[in-house]
């Protein structure tokens, strides 16, 4: 589709300016490479002759990466963290001038709300999982009649698991089976106590979901992969891990960006400004109708035709989209549950302040039935989020199969999770300054199944050709898979539209 008024060859959309959108734009409009078997050498005339939109529906860009300020500081309102295990956010990080500024965790390590106080996290977890249960019992998160429960675990009897039992291959031919949630699995070899008080936190946790509901093989890869061929959980995960090396610290697995990690998302902005590519915020699209070879959106403002697609929205908005045009894939992206979580950030007076800082924050499992899933202490774990006179704490509500928050207004959802932040921390001294950030269904639920899920997504994807679809949807929570997630998606397009 050659675009007469811009003199372009073709006219490529992606919906959607959250960080997966925006990773799938630079891919797209020439600034990041395309993968080694599309690569001609270096040449990017192709990403020049293509006309690249972003449509993002909010007034601004960056989607759930959110920093803000409060009381005169900036401070982080949604993620504060990448993992670096894989290597994009930092990469791009770098490439965008920002090295200088990414920054670990000053504490790196939380406590867990359980039998009545705040305990440390013991050595040898892997998310939660644990590896050393010598050390989980010193620590008392689980009582002594847990640990001894868990510790049967080399010795019950049980299935031998395979790759379909821990969500990474395909369901068995011989019929449907449903493949078994994480809580399942480890429920039977380490009883309810030590899932309840110390893996669900963790595991749960990090998807505002919880282990009874989730697939192993999406949401811990690593762990349902040590698993395959053992009865057992904790020896074969101990195997994993590499051996302690003396006494040097290990460096922080994550890093955080001094300032805030919507500066990642302004600097990717700029980029993509200055490479020609259009960004256009509060234009959500309405509809998306096939058009002859291409697509036509309807964005409330113009209509606009284009050759190829980025979807890099929430599941849920996709499958509205896409409903007329794709109706497999609306039907499975559909399927997808999310849960909505709601964040506090409060400000106090320094001098007035006292916690416990030898931790970032503590979790607070499922079965205490609190309001509250967490809270992180700003200004312990990221020295830039600290003034002279003023310290921030944040309080995390919401999670999947817990909507208490919905019925709660902003003041009476502040002053519940104050409360309890003051019970469980010992935090006498009242926040001067308090700002309510409500994520709504934002955390896509990987649940057993998903696996197959995202298979069909990709079926339905390949029998129509110019449609690509990026983001945290696809089985990555965080901001590195959802980086990687619109890259693919942007390779995957370039390859459909041909080079
Ligand atoms: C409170 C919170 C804390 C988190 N903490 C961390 C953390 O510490 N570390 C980490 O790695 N990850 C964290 N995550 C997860 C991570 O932030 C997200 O998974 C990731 O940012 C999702 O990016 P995305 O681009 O896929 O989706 P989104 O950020 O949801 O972006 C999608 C965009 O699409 C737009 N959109 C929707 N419908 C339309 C439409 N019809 N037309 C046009 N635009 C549309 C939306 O407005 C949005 O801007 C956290 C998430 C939350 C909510």
């Amino acid at each position: 589709m050659t675009d007469r008024s811009t003199g372009h060859d073709r006219v490529v959309a992606v919906i959607g300016g959250g960080i997966s959108g925006l990773a799938a734009a630079r891919v797209l409009a020439g600034l990041a490479p395309v993968s080694e078997q599309l690569s001609n050498g270096g040449d990017n005339s192709v990403a020049r002759r293509t006309r690249v939109v972003v449509l993002e529906a909010g007034h601004r860009l960056g989607g759930k990466v959110a920093s803000g300020e409060l009381a005169g500081q900036p401070v982080e309102l949604g993620p504060d963290q990448f993992l670096r295990r894989d290597p994009s956010a930092e990469r791009l990080c770098r490439h965008l001038g920002l090295g200088d500024d990414l920054v670990a965790p000053a504490a790196s390590t939380a406590a867990v709300w359980s039998r009545g106080k705040m305990r440390g996290l013991p050595r040898g977890l892997v998310l939660g999982v644990p590896t050393d249960l010598d050390a989980v019992e010193q620590g008392g998160i689980v009582s002594a009649e847990g640990v001894n429960r868990a510790r049967l675990d080399g010795e019950l009897d049980g299935p031998v698991l395979d790759a379909f039992d821990v969500g990474l291959g395909e369901p068995p031919a011989d019929g449907p089976v449903e493949e078994r949630s994480a809580g399942e699995i480890l429920r039977a070899r380490l009883g309810d106590e030590t899932v309840d008080r110390l893996v669900d936190p963790l595991l749960g946790g990090i998807n505002a979901g919880g282990v009874d509901t989730m697939s192993l093989g999406t949401a811990a890869p690593q762990i349902a992969q040590a698993l395959i061929g053992h009865r057992d959980v904790i020896a074969p995960l101990a195997a994993t891990l590499p051996a302690a090396s003396g006494s040097a610290a290990p460096s922080s697995p994550f890093y955080g960006l001094r300032g805030g990690l919507s500066r990642l998302i302004d600097a990717c902005c700029e980029e993509l400004a200055g490479a020609g590519v259009e960004i256009r915020t509060s234009s959500p699209v309405n509809t998306i109708r096939s058009s002859g070879t291409g697509w036509l959106l309807e964005t409330g403002q113009a209509a606009l035709a284009v050759d190829g697609i980025v979807l890099a929205v929430p599941g849920y908005a996709g499958s509205e989209l896409t409903k007329d045009c794709v109706p497999d894939l609306a039907g499975t992206l559909g399927e997808i549950a999310y849960a909505s979580v709601a964040v506090v950030t409060l400000a106090f007076r320094t001098e007035a302040l006292s916690l416990p800082s030898r931790w970032t924050g503590v979790l607070v499992p499922r079965i205490e039935g609190r309001l509250m899933t967490a809270a992180t202490w700003l200004s312990v774990k990221w020295p830039w989020m600290s003034g002279e006179e003023t310290s921030y704490v944040r309080v995390s509500a919401g999670r999947f199969g817990d909507a208490r928050i919905d019925d709660l207004g902003d003041e009476e959802l502040a002053a519940r999770l104050t409360s309890e932040l003051s019970e469980i921390a010992g935090i006498d001294a009242g926040p001067f300054a308090c700002k309510v950030t409500r994520y709504e269904r934002s955390f896509p639920q990987y649940q057993p199944g998903h696996r197959s899920r995202v298979a069909a997504m990709a079926k339905a994807l390949y029998a129509k050709p110019g449609l690509a679809l990026a983001g945290a949807v696809l089985g990555g929570i965080g901001i590195p898979a959802c980086i990687t997630s619109g890259e693919v998606a942007a390779n995957r397009l370039t390859c459909d539209l041909g080079r």
